[in-house]
């Protein structure tokens, strides 16, 4: 067979992508999507100017809807493509969670036919032109991580950014994660350590929540070679934004004291 057809499309359609990010996990429930809807928020908040996409692969867990607040929106198909979800002037979002009949509904699919929706959002979406593309991926090294990662290797990407909590068990996977990157020859941008801590709202006390034995994504990170970006608290406030999918940036004034908030801010 010849080179895929997809890739010159794929490439075609992200030329007005500045930055292409894929955001990786080991394991589920580490906070991944948060991290990149937060990262997604924090970006198009300081820079008014920059536009920003966010790409959710995750194609039988789509939970972007969800958290950035704009679940149960259509998506639209015009003759240059679909159009993303608006969340803000500089914020977009596309998903398959928009395809669903309902929330609820299940993706059950084998990975060729997830493999084909994920060219078709890699081809597809008339983001406009972007600054910043936010591909979040669902958890570990599947198939649908191994096709992402050639059409963007193809068109250009920027790198992976990987997202942990300090528990041994994640971090045993993100080695792997790490590990996948230097295979596919996928540049790492650096690891996010995320719930690393809890600040008590009351006493300010810090308490290790998630206690590694081993000296957390630092000590991993120093090991592997790779950078440690940021460490975000475990923060009540911000379960709860992704759960109503509130803004968690907006709203700022709401939210000062959101420790995590601020440690995203310094990264974007
Ligand atoms: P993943 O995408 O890795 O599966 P999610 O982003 O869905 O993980 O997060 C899992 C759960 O943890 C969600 O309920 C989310 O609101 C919560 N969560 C994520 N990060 C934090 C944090 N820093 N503080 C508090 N809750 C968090």
């Amino acid at each position: 067979a010849g080179p895929d057809p997809a890739i010159q499309l794929i490439k075609e359609r992200l030329s007005n992508v500045k930055h292409k990010i894929l955001i990786l996990s080991g394991k589920g429930g580490v906070g991944k999507s948060t991290v990149t809807s937060l990262l997604g928020h924090a970006l198009a908040a300081r820079k008014p100017d920059a536009n920003v996409g966010i790409l959710d692969a995750d194609i039988c867990g789509p939970s972007q809807p969800r958290v950035l607040g704009v679940r149960g929106e259509q998506v639209h198909n015009s003759g240059s493509g679909w159009s993303p979800v608006y969340v803000t002037d500089n914020l977009s979002v596309m998903s398959i969670g928009f395809l669903l009949a309902s929330p609820d509904d299940a993706v059950i699919w084998r990975g060729p036919k997830k493999n084909g929706m994920i060219k078709q959002f890699l081809s597809e979406v008339d983001w406009g032109d972007l600054d910043y593309l936010l591909i979040d991926t669902p958890p570990g090294t599947s198939d649908e991580h191994l096709s992402a990662a050639q059409y963007l290797s193809a068109a250009g990407l920027s790198g992976a950014l990987v997202v942990t909590t300090p528990q041994e068990v994640a971090l045993l996977d993100v080695r792997k994660e790490l590990h996948f990157c230097r295979k596919l020859g996928l540049p790492v941008l650096g690891v996010l350590e995320n719930m690393s801590v809890f600040v008590c709202p009351n006493c300010n006390s810090r308490s290790e929540i998630f206690p590694a034995t081993t000296g957390g994504a630092r000590a991993m990170c120093a090991e592997l070679g790779a950078a440690l970006v940021g460490r975000l608290p475990l923060d009540p406030a911000l379960a709860r934004a992704a759960d109503t999918g509130r803004d968690p940036l907006a709203p700022l004034a709401d939210l000062p004291a959101s420790p995590a908030v601020r440690a995203l801010h310094d990264i974007a």
